[in-house]
């Protein structure tokens, strides 16, 4: 049987897939099982932000395959202890780390730190959180609640109690009252369709929220670990977040979800867990990731890729502003908004034939998430297929 016999036989058909296999990777650059060269603009979905087959990574992993992997939370491990030092470190922030496998999984711990902080807070229990909406947060039966898109609420419910949305930043003073545990937000919406909140509005928020005492919880599964320029988005936001999740790019293709939190004293032994979380592999992969990138943002080399980078879209959007009305995002995480849905299929299409990798964000989207790593020269590939792609439309 062929891959995709196989995969229509075995896989359940959860995802819409594109007709491509890829076998291996080297930076930005991808090949298919036949050889098909590729540049990839999406590091799958933002995840592996130092580039495919990143060599440091490799040797690091390579060596702790051979020593040790696995051995619970129930023991000290060194690898988990750096992980969170080079995180909390690169945040600037003084906060602790809960170490999960996916961004689902760090959005349910960060719920759970607010909600026990809320319990804990006075006699009146607060439960409620509040997200935006367009937002996502996940895609477990808590998270897709958390969730604030309608179309993702059709089915699998009852749903866990408790979660509002405030149609933006704007509305949501409005709905904050005594039972209000938490506001979840990210700060530029990814998969709603690279959507970046108002600095000072975020700002203002930030600061009620303090004064309340309420728990601001920033989802920076794809925003944060240097998406945006700053290790967290909140940083570059100018803002003092009590929870951040992290997940994607942190483990540069490895699986692992970080809840990062200023309130230390909430959960306490027994209150929540993760049998895998931040094993040795993970944990390593985090800590190389981390220094690769925060080595790259010191030497300046991450902000002019990111110049490169956003120089090479603006010159591709003007050049075709019959199809795309508005250049969107920030640092490497940016968007194009394209006339309509149709063409913006037809654009993913063609780039993937033409030897170019993209995404779609929210309904009318072309986002890019390239590896932050990226070269020059991928770059200028990558737009050079992307514009006979566009021209061909
Ligand atoms: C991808 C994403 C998630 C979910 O992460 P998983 O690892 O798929 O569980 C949550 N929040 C945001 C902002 C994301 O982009």
């Amino acid at each position: 049987m062929n891959i995709k016999e196989l995969d229509e036989k075995y896989i359940l058909p959860t995802y819409a897939k594109a007709d491509v296999a890829f076998v291996k990777g080297e930076n930005a650059t991808l090949f298919d099982i036949n050889g098909k060269k590729y540049i990839d603009f999406t590091s799958g979905i933002g995840v592996v932000s130092v580039g495919h087959a990143n060599r440091r990574v490799t040797e690091a992993l390579r060596e702790q395959i051979s020593q040790i992997t696995h051995i619970s939370n129930l023991y000290y491990n060194l690898p988990q202890a750096k992980a969170a030092q080079r995180v909390v470190e690169a945040s600037g922030y003084d906060m602790q780390c809960f170490f999960g496998n996916s961004g689902a999984e760090a959005n349910e711990g960060a719920i759970k730190i607010a909600r026990k902080h809320g319990e804990r807070d006075g006699e009146i229990k607060r439960y409620k959180i509040i997200t935006l909406n367009h937002s996502f947060h996940g895609r477990t039966i808590t998270t897709v609640k958390a969730t604030g898109q309608e179309s993702m609420h059709n089915y699998f419910g009852p749903f866990p109690d408790g979660f509002v949305y405030a149609d933006g930043i704007d509305e949501i003073e409005s709905l904050l009252d005594d039972h209000t545990a938490g506001v979840m937000i990210e700060l530029i919406q990814g998969e709603g369709g690279v959507e970046p909140q108002d600095r000072e509005k975020v700002q203002a928020l930030a600061k009620l929220l303090k004064e309340k005492e309420i728990p601001l919880i920033v989802d920076e599964v794809q925003t944060g670990c240097y998406r945006v320029g700053e290790f967290t988005a909140s940083q570059a936001y100018g803002i003092e977040p009590e929870i951040i999740t992290l997940a994607k790019g942190v483990g540069g293709g490895v699986p692992v979800g970080i809840v990062m939190t200023t309130l230390k004293n909430v959960l306490s032994a027994g209150d929540h867990g993760s049998t895998f979380g931040g094993n040795y592999l993970s944990s390593r992969a985090v800590c190389e990731v981390v220094d690769i990138l925060s080595e790259l943002k010191k030497s300046g080399d991450l902000e002019s890729r990111s110049l490169i980078f956003n120089q090479a879209l603006e010159t591709f959007y003007k050049k075709h502003q019959d199809i795309f009305t508005q250049k969107v995002g920030f640092g490497m995480m940016c968007g194009l908004r394209v006339k309509d849905a149709e063409t913006l299929s037809n654009i993913i299409d063609g780039a993937r034939e033409n030897g170019v990798m993209v995404l779609k964000a929210g309904r009318n989207t072309l986002r890019f998430l390239p590896p932050l790593t990226i070269t020059k020269e991928e770059i200028n590939e990558g737009f050079e297929a992307l514009c006979i792609a566009v021209s061909r439309l």
